[in-house]
């Protein structure tokens, strides 16, 4: 991010160079507030750390000794479709919000469809439930090539741990499972947590709803079966990672700000050969409003195409690896 400050500073306006270098002042002052921050950890016993540290935790691997058909590899691509959730969710009713989250639903699904049909590949969309009935004409676009899967991202993409009321996230969880279930006519398998937080209760409730995988976790590289509060749940976790999602490089504060879509691709395709290398999963994540762009899917099929050139790379939606590494993992 620093050579990125850096190569924006030189194409910048004298004026724009004034308001970052406001921007560096503040964040001068940021870090003398940072000093003082609060230190709860420094007076705990040992005990109730190692509550918190695993209260959710890894627990098993679950790296299968061979992929189907003796794949090297298992590709999970999955796009969280967003789209204008996350402001509605906050109050951001800014029509530059607004309008750069619904670009998402208009283009960004129907692009990345046209992509994964041209290469004949398998999916895996995340969908707030809002976000369907408010553009309900992607689920059934999504479901119309028979091989990508739909699953839970929360209700109105609320961040968890500031709604923080174990009663209103149940509420939210059923609500998001009944509304799915009702648009793909059966119910969802796979669960991921919205900005990938989950709350203190979070954990509970989606091992008491049934479900077969989180994609929320970054413990490892590798599936693994969750921990709650040490105790085996049952549900795999299927790891993400920031470094393989398009949000920090286009989205946040970057908001385009990368300029070329191949040095993501790059990071993206690096992280891809160490994976087929070590026998690993490669699980990306994508966003419509964000990857549906025409330079960044560009890019993302660059990436396709690298992948496919190479023998035995398993592409299959979120669902089918966990059902895999739950029946074959178990590698430590
Ligand atoms: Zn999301």
């Amino acid at each position: 991010m620093r050579g990125h400050r850096s190569q924006a500073l030189e194409s910048a306006s004298s004026c724009f160079r004034a308001f970052v270098a406001t921007g560096f002042v503040m964040a001068a002052g940021a870090a003398l507030i940072a000093q003082t921050r609060p230190q709860p950890g420094v007076k705990l016993p040992l005990s109730q750390i190692e509550a918190q540290m695993f209260h959710v935790a890894a627990g098993k691997r679950l790296k299968p000794a061979a992929w189907p058909n003796g794949a090297r590899v298992a590709v999970g691509l999955s796009f969280d479709v967003d789209n204008a959730t996350a402001s509605l969710a906050t109050g951001d009713l800014i029509s530059e919000s607004i309008s750069r989250g619904e670009y998402g639903a208009i283009d960004g699904v129907p692009r990345i469809l046209r992509l994964l049909d041209r290469h004949q590949l398998p999916a895996s969309f995340f969908i707030p439930a809002v976000s369907h009935l408010l553009h309900p004409d992607m689920i059934p676009a999504i479901l119309k090539s028979g091989r990508h899967e739909i699953g839970v991202h929360g209700w109105i993409h609320e961040h968890l741990p500031s709604v923080n009321d174990a009663a209103a996230e149940q509420d939210m969880l059923n609500r998001a499972i009944e509304t799915l279930t009702k648009a793909i006519g059966k119910r969802p398998v796979g669960y991921r947590a919205p900005s990938w937080q989950f709350s203190q209760y979070t954990m509970q409730q989606v091992k008491g709803a049934g479900f077969l995988y989180d994609s929320s976790l970054m413990a490892s590289d590798d599936a693994y079966e969750i921990l709650l509060d040490k105790q085996p749940t049952g549900v795999v976790e299927l790891p993400i990672e920031r470094i393989v999602d398009d949000f920090p490089y286009f989205g946040a504060a970057a908001n385009g700000g990368m300029p070329n879509p191949d040095a993501v691709l790059a990071v993206f395709q690096s992280e891809f050969d160490v994976a087929y290398e070590e026998g690993g999963l490669y699980i990306l994540t994508m966003h419509p409003h964000i990857t549906g762009h025409r330079s960044r899917i560009a890019a993302l099929e660059k990436l396709i195409v690298h992948m496919k050139a190479k023998p035995g790379v398993w592409f299959a939606t979120h669902e089918q690896i966990a059902r895999y590494v739950k029946a074959n993992g178990g590698r430590s």
